[in-house]
């Protein structure tokens, strides 16, 4: 964070860098205080087959229910934690909700696999396969093909040499692995061939604007056509409207997730949601 130093030499005292770095140590107090007063919720937002209308699964979001400010998205809260000491609790407080919510709904009779977001930093923790095998023998009546474990594109090329052995030992768990926001990074196919990747995650700007703009229909296109080609699954996100998904199906692609879907949603709200879904109207 030693934004603002640019290319000085000398290291001068710059008060407006000591204020920013104060305020950062403010906030992971902050946040500290709000992962143990339990303030951090789940929200879950459904995936689809665009195809036969199933659902297939749902991904889990973080908010914050902040006190004064009222439920905060991620963007608002993550990037003050990256590198801090409090990422890989927050990362096993989300893993541990998530696996206790596949629980619950299982005893409701509704099995719903759920995708986790990893930050780098977590997956690359020293305790991570440890904590994720305790977890996963907690609970025994959730099956590990029931958790996906979703790793940016570009976190998973840039840490590729310690990233790898974690990657198979999730593998070897039978958790399920989704490299997320596909398309922003620069993995070759002879890079992500070797990995144990179930799934590609196309990254939501491009499906947003495949429409209008020819060149990302092309790299959905690609996106699409790479992951048959190589027997993974691919999922389509920023599904907004039915043109959205008609052009998806056209392309082979029929697992999608956006709002023309569902918004996320607070877990108790799922399951009258799904009691509810007639599926797309595609026609
Ligand atoms: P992501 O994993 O790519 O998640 C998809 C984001 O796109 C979510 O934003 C979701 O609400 C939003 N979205 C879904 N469908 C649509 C759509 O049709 N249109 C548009 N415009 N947006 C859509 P959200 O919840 O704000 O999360 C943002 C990012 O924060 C996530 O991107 C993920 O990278 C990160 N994140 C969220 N929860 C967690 C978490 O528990 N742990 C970690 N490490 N990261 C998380
Ligand atoms: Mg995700
Ligand atoms: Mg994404
Ligand atoms: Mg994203």
């Amino acid at each position: 964070r030693a934004k603002g130093l640019g290319k000085n030499r000398y290291h001068r005292f710059d008060p407006e860098l000591a204020r920013e770095q104060i305020n950062l140590q403010a906030q992971v107090q902050r946040l500290r205080q709000a992962l143990t007063a339990s303030e951090f919720v789940l929200h879950y937002q459904p995936k689809v087959n665009l195809a036969t209308q199933a659902v297939i699964g749902v991904e889990a979001l973080i908010r914050w229910q902040h006190p004064e400010q009222g439920l905060l998205p991620p963007a608002a809260f993550l990037p003050d934690l990256e590198g801090s000491d409090l990422e890989v609790p927050i990362g096993q407080w989300v893993l541990r909700k998530a696996v206790e919510q596949m629980a619950a709904w299982l005893r409701m009779g509704l099995q719903l696999p759920i995708s986790v977001n990893i930050s780098a930093s977590h997956l690359l923790h020293p305790g991570f396969i440890q904590h994720l095998q305790t977890l996963l023998n907690e609970y025994p009546q959730v099956t590990p093909g029931m958790l996906e474990i979703e790793v940016l594109e570009t976190a998973a090329l840039s840490s590729l040499d310690q990233g790898r052995k974690v990657l198979d030992e999730c593998h070897e768990l039978g958790v399920l692995l989704s490299l997320d926001d596909f398309g922003t990074g620069y993995s070759s196919l002879a890079y992500f061939r070797n990995l144990p990747v179930d799934q590609l995650k196309i990254d939501r700007s491009f499906v947003c604007d495949m429409l209008d703009d020819p060149e990302d229909r092309n790299i959905v296109d690609s996106v699409v056509r790479l992951a048959r080609a190589f027997r993974r699954e691919v999922i389509a996100e920023g599904v907004e409207t039915p043109a959205h998904a008609r052009a998806l199906l056209q392309m082979d692609c029929r697992l999608a997730q956006g709002y023309g879907i569902a918004r996320p949603m607070p877990a108790d709200q799922i399951s009258a949601w799904q009691a509810g879904w007639k599926g797309l109207i595609l026609a």
